[in-house]
């Protein structure tokens, strides 16, 4: 273990959990409800399915190393948004751009700023490198960006913001990130993690896209992974100035989206449609467990993801197992600095209605 950087022989591995068939069989269980990685109930845009099933025909090209530029993919993302191709830098998911963001500016001595409660992602590549990580208390759950922008130091070199946040679902406004914006420095990266950006129905809320004209030091990221439901091929992207994403593409390994992950994003990013229904299940499915969760007396942080953050008003790792046994995988957040919550993802109504007779039956035990 000494053999390993120090940043490194400090990190918690991150806890997968087992995959679901195993789970079934190992409790005996003759269905599983998996609402645990605010994935899309839905499944992958149908778009995105025909354009793999055209890809399949066509077998031989698997043997081949994908487009290293994905080209395609960062076009229809260029004609989607209005900017650039050369904004824009793919990742494996979301988190790959976090690490390689974490790898151009960040070293040892240097300090990166994120919240309380923030995505568990940022730590981890902040440590990785040997940076200091500077985590600012949060506010009434949510970013204090006020907070936030008075831990700036002379050291610190990337802000990362979640915007909506995980696993709190916590957002922040636009006016709150302008005030954040003109007192950050123009060398400091601000990164802002919208993966959950298209959940957010509010006309008014922050687009950080519109800001990039704005500010030359801010890294937009976003992930096909939840509104688009393509978790399992592993694809995000980010779009920055060209100079700032010139940067993040030396340090991007070449092939690091594969070419399936890269023909169902090009496919999935035009289907507009595909996200409308998404989004309109979501919003039932959160008034569904809004409703819900009161009806049994619990409280929920306010969300604007795919997703609940509830508090049990107890112990929640008892009754994750509890939910466990009845076929029902949460998430259970204590890592994350909240032992008494429990991040639900929304599902279909009918996977809610399933978790949340679950949920009634278990506390009803308890009581
Ligand atoms: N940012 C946030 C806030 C997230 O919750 C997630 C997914 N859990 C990601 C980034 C990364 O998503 P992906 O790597 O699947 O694109």
């Amino acid at each position: 273990i000494k053999q390993a950087r120090l940043g490194v022989q400090g990190l918690a591995p991150y806890q997968p959990g087992k995959p679901v068939d195993e789970l079934q069989r190992e409790l005996g269980l003759t269905r599983v409800v998996k609402l645990a990685s605010n994935e899309n109930p839905l499944g992958p845009s149908p778009k995105a399915l025909a354009a793999l099933q055209l890809a399949l025909a066509n077998p031989l090209e698997l043997g081949r190393y994908p487009d290293g530029s994905g080209f395609r993919l960062k076009q229809a993302i260029a004609n989607k948004f209005g900017c650039a191709l050369e904004a824009i830098t793919l990742g494996n998911g979301s988190n790959d751009l976090l690490d390689i963001i974490a790898r151009v500016f960040l070293g040892e001595g240097d300090e990166a700023i994120y919240s309380q409660y923030a995505f568990a992602v940022y730590p981890l590549s902040v440590q990785a490198v040997g940076a200091t990580g500077v985590c600012v208390p949060a506010r009434d759950y949510g970013h204090d960006l006020v907070a936030m922008a008075e831990a700036i130091t002379t050291k610190t070199k990337v802000i990362f913001l979640a915007n909506p946040n995980n696993p709190t679902g916590t957002w922040f406004s636009e006016a709150d990130f302008h005030a954040l914006m003109t007192r950050v420095p123009a060398h400091v990266i601000v990164v802002l993690d919208e993966a959950y950006g298209e959940f957010v129905s509010d006309a008014s809320a922050l687009n950080g896209l519109a800001q990039l004209g704005r500010y030359a030091n801010l890294i937009v990221t976003r992930t096909l992974a939840k509104a688009y439901g393509l978790a399992s091929l592993r694809v995000g992207y980010g779009v920055a100035s060209a100079e700032l994403s010139g940067l993040l593409n030396r340090v991007r390994q070449p092939f690091n989206v594969n070419s399936l992950a890269l023909i169902a994003a090009e496919a999935a990013i035009t289907d507009e449609a595909f996200v409308q229904q998404t989004r309109a299940l979501n919003d039932a499915g959160m008034s569904q467990w809004l409703a819900a969760t009161q009806a049994l007396g619990l409280s929920c942080l306010p969300s604007r993801g795919n997703f609940l953050c509830v508090d049990m008003a107890a112990e929640a790792m008892p009754i994750f197992q509890a939910l466990l046994r009845e076929g029902v995988i949460v998430r259970p957040v204590g890592a994350y600095g909240l032992p008494n919550h429990l991040r639900i993802s929304i599902g279909t109504e009918e996977e809610n209605s399933f978790a949340i007779n679950a949920l009634a039956r278990v506390l009803n035990q308890q009581v």
